[in-house]
């Protein structure tokens, strides 16, 4: 028992309410067991999983909280199953509803869908099961407009209340309720109505992302009065997070090295910046004699659909995709996802590289991280009022050279993280301490200078520009107008990131007709560099060249069969030669 000194109120659910629900002696756990493996051919829960089923079967209202993919369909299918009557689940979208569907169908799991499309005779025939003393389908799925828009659909949900056929209400991505959330959808928030008008009938709300203010936003606008909130822990152990850095050269080489070595015979996603990429990079993948496709919005939906079956069945090893690659995902073995280019936010890594290691088998994360890219995708941002914002918190995570990869995730998931518990499955854990602290004051001074100084000439540079400039690459009379700088490409890349991150540059976006360009401008801290006491610290990883990390890699095994870095047996000597060899930075 916790001690009462604490001044946080008691919270309403506490650790030892969920034990009692993590339990298995209730009245229906043997039916629930038994229905998990035989209908659902699953052998254990995962977490939280038997706490929501367990809750909600005990007739609590309840909100769940869990990463896209760990199964909250389960928690309201399963209890679906072992009650009386059927449940209704409003889900946002019709081509969701379907998927689920199929997937119900081929369990033999009865159940139907009222939608827009749905013809005149599977709407009479629906309506009529919801009365039906026998209940033809155990779960009735419906949009948020039905309810809304359909008296019809009301006037038989309450005759099925009032016969005790209406067992349970799940409302599926529930944010959408909230104008806090992301994707706010107009009508979720007449759902208040199922409530008011079924006031004894459970409900579940499901969701992947919500912070707490939107949870409570959803809660007032269902009209649930005291609901438990159960959220699952972002953290996926399984998953080994890594950055690497892209220098000048492609990266496709090493990418390619990867899939033929590491994660030889192993399936995994390449995710790219655009459809181009997705088809460059497939070629290019394919030349090196590895089976890849490409995968993207742009393509016939059959191929798109033969793309993924090759891949599930695997037929090929890599699907080479831009973000349309998701939805719908459920390959379970996925052992690698590399970003060939780093995503738009830390929330879209996450979802795109939570897609390994559903098995919760070892996989690996990696994102490439190249200089030219972040403006690729800044630009793409453009119109999003938070884009810009997003992005650099992604850029934070791939600078980041002192902190558990997954701290940097937490921020973002509103959860306290403690390092330990990362258990080395990051690269910064792992290979702890390879970095330097460096001050960059004056380095900034001059980078500064150089864009100070093209402004005064009515000039606007790309960061490209920025860089060749300070690097002395420019015409010659700029040259002696600047101090050229002797630090490496690398290094220079690093400083002007940290600069845009930190408000001493901005972005300078110009649209033409036909693309929009990034330049770089001073930013609102710019002026402080002026004064003689303000400095700038910048931590910084160990720069190796490109060549030593090929020679060391290849000494110390990429033959090794140990899954991830850290595990080669040479590691000490790896770290020993690489350090050996660090440019010492000025
Ligand atoms: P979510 O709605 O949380 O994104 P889903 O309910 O669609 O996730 O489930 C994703 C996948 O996880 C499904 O293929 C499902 O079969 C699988 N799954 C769910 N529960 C389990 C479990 N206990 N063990 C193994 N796989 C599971
Ligand atoms: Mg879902
Ligand atoms: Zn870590």
């Amino acid at each position: 028992q916790p001690s009462g000194s604490s001044k946080a109120p008691k919270p309403s659910f506490s650790k030892q309410d969920l034990q009692h629900y993590e339990e298995s002696d209730f009245s229906w756990s043997k039916e629930v067991q038994a229905k998990l493996s035989s209908v659902f051919q699953l052998s254990k829960f995962r977490p939280l999983q038997q706490a929501a089923i367990n809750l909600s079967m005990s007739g609590k209202d309840l909100f769940l909280v869990m990463p896209t993919g760990r199964g909250k369909s389960l928690c309201y299918q399963l209890p679906a199953l072992c009650s009386k009557g059927f449940t209704l689940v409003i889900s946002p979208l019709v081509s969701l509803m379907e998927d689920q569907l199929m997937s119900l169908k081929s369990k033999n799991v009865s159940a139907v869908t009222l939608n827009a499309s749905s013809s005149k005779e599977d709407s009479k025939r629906v309506l009529a099961g919801m009365i039906d003393k026998n209940s033809p389908f155990k779960l009735l799925y419906v949009t948020p407009e039905k309810i809304a828009k359909s008296k019809l659909l009301m006037s038989k949900l309450e005759k099925a209340y009032n016969m005790g056929l209406l067992a349970r209400i799940a409302v599926d991505e529930v944010h959408c309720c909230s104008q806090w959330g992301h994707d706010f959808r107009p009508d979720y928030k007449l759902l208040g109505i199922l409530k008011r008008q079924f006031p004894n009938v459970p409900l579940v709300g499901l969701t992947a992302t919500a912070t707490s203010n939107v949870l409570k936003d959803c809660q007032k606008i269902l009209c649930v009065q005291d609901p438990i909130t159960l959220t699952a822990p972002f953290n996926r152990p399984n998953l080994y997070y890594e950055v690497r850095f892209k220098d000048n050269t492609d990266c496709t080489d090493q990418i390619a090295a990867l899939i033929r070595g590491r994660y030889k015979n192993q399936s995994g996603i390449v995710y790219v910046f655009s459809q181009k990429d997705a088809e460059v990079v497939a070629t290019d993948l394919q030349k090196r004699d590895i089976l890849a496709q490409p995968y993207h919005a742009n393509m016939e939906p059959s191929d798109k659909s033969l793309v993924h079956q090759r891949w599930s069945s695997k037929k090929i090893q890599v699907v080479v995709a831009t973000v349309a690659f998701g939805m719908g995902i459920d390959k379970a073995d996925v052992r690698f996802v590399i970003h060939h280019t780093i995503s738009k936010s830390i929330e879209n890594y996450y979802q795109e590289s939570g897609r390994a290691g559903r098995d919760d088998a070892p996989a690996d994360c990696i994102v490439f991280y190249g200089f030219m890219d972040i403006f690729r995708i800044s630009t793409m941002v453009v119109m999003d009022n938070t884009g810009q914002q997003k992005l650099h918190n992604m850029i934070a995570y791939c600078q980041n050279v002192d902190r558990c990869r997954r701290a940097m995730m937490a921020i973002h998931f509103d959860e306290v993280w403690n390092d330990e518990e990362c258990n080395q499955m990051c690269d910064v854990c792992r290979h702890g301490n390879d970095y330097i602290t460096m001050d960059i004051t004056q380095h900034a001074r001059d980078v500064v200078e150089v864009v100070e100084m093209a402004g005064s000439m009515d000039e606007k540079l790309t960061p490209l520009k920025v860089c060749e400039t300070w690097m002395g690459k420019g015409p010659a009379k700029r040259r002696k107008m600047i101090k050229v700088t002797s630090l490496s490409r690398l290094e220079v890349e690093s400083i002007i990131i940290h600069l845009l991150l930190h408000g001493y540059f901005s972005e300078d976006f110009s649209f033409t007709p036909y693309t929009t360009h990034f330049y770089l401008k001073l930013g609102r801290k710019a002026s402080l560099l002026k004064n003689d006491g303000h400095s700038i610290t910048m931590k910084m990883k160990r720069v190796v060249s490109h060549d030593t990390v090929k020679k060391v890699s290849k000494s110390a095994g990429e033959k090794s069969s140990a899954k991830v870095e850290g595990k080669r047996p040479a590691d000490s000597d790896y770290k020993k030669s690489v350090a050996k060899k660090v440019k010492t930075l000025p």
